[in-house]
């Protein structure tokens, strides 16, 4: 999960720096502990393509406008967006860029459904199943409803939504001077795609390789039943390409792609022992929310950590149980004997 200390200050600008030819990587700042987003701006012979955002703020417009003044584009420059998963960090300023722009947005197919779930609902029903599956994995009232309150602050963040062209799976897509596969990778979200340019050996990984702190993978309502086993494979698929570099979606570059992909696989290993050393400390098993507070400093974390805190806690019992090493008797998590 992303585990970071509270951000004080708005982080400051930084100028986009050129990471490969025609590649420009352009840090946006978001107002949550990870404090950039790893945007990109790719130069092709009809212009440029726009990958991710920001969230929809003063401080990720404020940023665009200054990083597209460095570069010399002109907002007509921009001939398309790519949104590589549904996190609000990636997509919240789309429909802001694409009415600056006037440019197409897309996102990977597999990831419209979800987009849909979490963004254009306006009823709050997201909110409520969220406070729902959290209660009913023990967490008490007050921080249930409180993470239901800010998923609702999250879809402001998101305002007004790009119009969407879906991107199939194995397709491929032109990102600059270079044509990508589009790849499925779920783990990190349940549609994420990753982009691949083998001539080059680039990958577009966003956020389904970090280096420093490892991909949150969650359970959220709606979503596919078994994340943290989706990833676990996600990873073998993406370090058997053999890629140089990897684009990612937060922090430093990856140069050692499969290298990196292997230390999050022992990661998860390593955390899976935790959790089920965890629900196995007393007789009677252990909640979703109890194992969560042994396994995260959750006194010390931000709402918005909390809420990754226990959907990661829940990915890694699901997978658990799946795998027949705990069993779940009504709200408790237990070990089988
Ligand atoms: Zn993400």
């Amino acid at each position: 999960m992303h585990a970071k200390p509270r951000a004080c200050q708005p982080p400051a600008w930084q100028p986009p720096t050129e990471v490969s030819p025609g590649i420009f990587l352009v840090p946006i700042p978001i107002p949550i502990p990870l404090r950039y987003v790893n945007c990109y701006l790719l130069r092709g012979p009809s212009g440029w393509t726009l990958v991710d955002t920001g969230f929809h703020d003063s401080l990720a417009m404020g940023a665009w406008s200054r990083a597209l003044r460095h570069l010399g584009i002109r907002p007509q420059d921009i001939k398309q967006i790519l949104l590589t998963h549904y996190h609000p960090d990636h997509v919240g300023a789309a429909g802001w860029l694409q009415q600056l722009t006037g440019a197409p947005a897309f996102l990977p197919e597999t990831e419209m459904e979800q987009f849909q779930r979490f963004w254009a609902d306006e009823t709050g029903d997201m909110a409520r199943r969220l406070t729902e599956l959290f209660r009913a994995e023990g967490m008490d009232d007050a921080t249930a409803r409180a993470l239901g309150r800010h998923h609702l602050q999250q879809v402001e963040r998101v305002r007004p939504l790009p119009e969407l062209q879906p991107l199939p799976e194995g397709s491929r897509i032109h990102l600059g001077d270079g044509a990508y596969e589009v790849i499925w990778t779920p783990g990190h979200s349940d549609g994420l795609a990753v982009f691949w340019n083998a001539e080059r050996s680039i990958l577009l990984a966003n956020d389904m390789l970090l280096a420093g702190i490892t991909p949150n993978v969650s359970v959220w309502p709606g979503s596919r039943p078994n994340p943290l086993a989706d990833y676990l494979s996600s990873l073998q698929r993406v370090a058997a390409l053999g890629a140089r570099l990897a684009l990612t979606g937060h922090r430093a570059l990856i140069r050692d792609v499969a290298g990196r992909a292997r230390e999050i696989i022992a990661h998860h290993d390593d955390r899976l022992a935790r959790v089920a050393g965890a629900a196995s400390a007393a007789p009677e098993g252990a909640t979703a929310w109890e194992i969560c507070r042994r396994i995260f400093p959750v006194d010390a974390l931000t709402l918005h950590q909390i809420r990754f805190a226990m959907a990661e806690t829940l990915a890694h019992l699901v997978y658990l149980c799946e795998e027949g090493r705990l069993r779940k008797e009504g709200m408790r998590y237990r070990a089988l004997a």
